[in-house]
């Protein structure tokens, strides 16, 4: 389908970003265009204005900050799989990078826009749950850091606000981690998806479509933590969840998938 239409303003940077946001109640940023480019072909978004920000360079990063990694929110993902910063001090971002879609999806799609985009099937916004990860955002009242436990609200909605844009994202060092997607056809978004990570001794472990945003399996990060083994947790990986039906899937193969990836996670973990 055709676009509704919509005026278009490229930012020259990201005060020029905020500034061209709060003109416009409806304006909508643009980064790599691969969630938002379909919502509007669909007309399920129809942005009066769309602002690129896309060919702001400077948010295209990623740096070693000491005990924590910082990623840029322009970042694309191909550019993550392949970063050696990541590779050495938390491989898992890179790895799941890789599994998001296909070459084309990669090298235009940007972690800022997958997590703002908030789809609860997504790849990267359940490793970052998993490592709880903090969320920059700046807007017309300046800079604020936002867990990300409490980023997500539901699905394809955020706890940014309209006129804030996501800036950077700041991970943990951690050298065990293992992501593990199930999909029904080659390139696909997860039917179920697995992050599983050991941050300062304890074992994170969150889950992708599992429920309206990701989800921290907190009944298997429990099991682990009181001694029990893979199998053992991972049986406890529906618990707390709301796994949806759909084309991939119904609720209950879902939580069947569940506990059969939270066991492989955990034991290549
Ligand atoms: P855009 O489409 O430009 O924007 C998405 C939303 O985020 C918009 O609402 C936009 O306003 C907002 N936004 C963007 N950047 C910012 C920012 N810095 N601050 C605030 N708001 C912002 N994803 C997966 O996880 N796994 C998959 O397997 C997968 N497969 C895919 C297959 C196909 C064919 C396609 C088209 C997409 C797929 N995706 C998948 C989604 C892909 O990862 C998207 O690129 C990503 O979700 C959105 O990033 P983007 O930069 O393209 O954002």
């Amino acid at each position: 389908m055709i676009p509704a239409e919509f005026a278009y303003h490229r930012a020259e940077s990201l005060d020029d970003a905020i500034e061209a946001l709060g003109r416009d109640p409806d304006a909508k940023l643009l980064a790599g265009g691969h969630s938002l480019i379909p919502a509007l072909r669909l007309r399920i978004a129809r942005p009066s204005v769309l602002v690129d920000v896309g060919r702001l360079e400077d948010l295209r990063y990623v740096r070693d900050d000491g005990d924590r990694i910082a990623i840029g929110a322009l970042t694309r993902h191909a550019q993550l799989a392949a970063d050696p910063v990541l590779g050495h001090g938390c491989a898992v971002v890179a790895r799941a990078a890789a599994l998001v879609g296909d070459p084309q999806v990669r090298h235009r799609g940007t972690i800022g826009g997958s997590v703002a985009h908030a789809d609860p099937a997504s790849d990267l916004p359940t490793v970052l749950l998993a490592l709880d990860a903090s969320l920059v955002a700046r807007g017309p009242n300046g800079e604020r850091t936002i867990p990300v436990s409490s980023f997500f609200i539901g699905p394809f909605t955020t706890a940014l606000a309209a006129r804030e844009v996501l800036t950077e994202i700041r991970i943990p060092k951690v050298d065990r981690g293992v992501y593990l997607k199930h999909t029904r056809r080659a390139q696909d978004w997860a039917t179920v998806g697995v992050a599983a990570v050991v941050a300062d001794g304890t074992t994170h472990v969150a889950l992708a479509s599992m429920g309206p945003t990701p989800v921290r399996a907190r009944a298997v990060e429990d099991a682990l933590a009181n001694g029990a083994g893979a199998a053992e947790a991972a049986a406890r990986a529906g618990e707390g969840t709301e796994p949806p039906s759909d084309v991939s899937g119904s609720g209950e193969y879902r939580a069947h998938l569940a506990q059969v990836y939270v066991r492989r996670a955990l034991e290549q973990l």
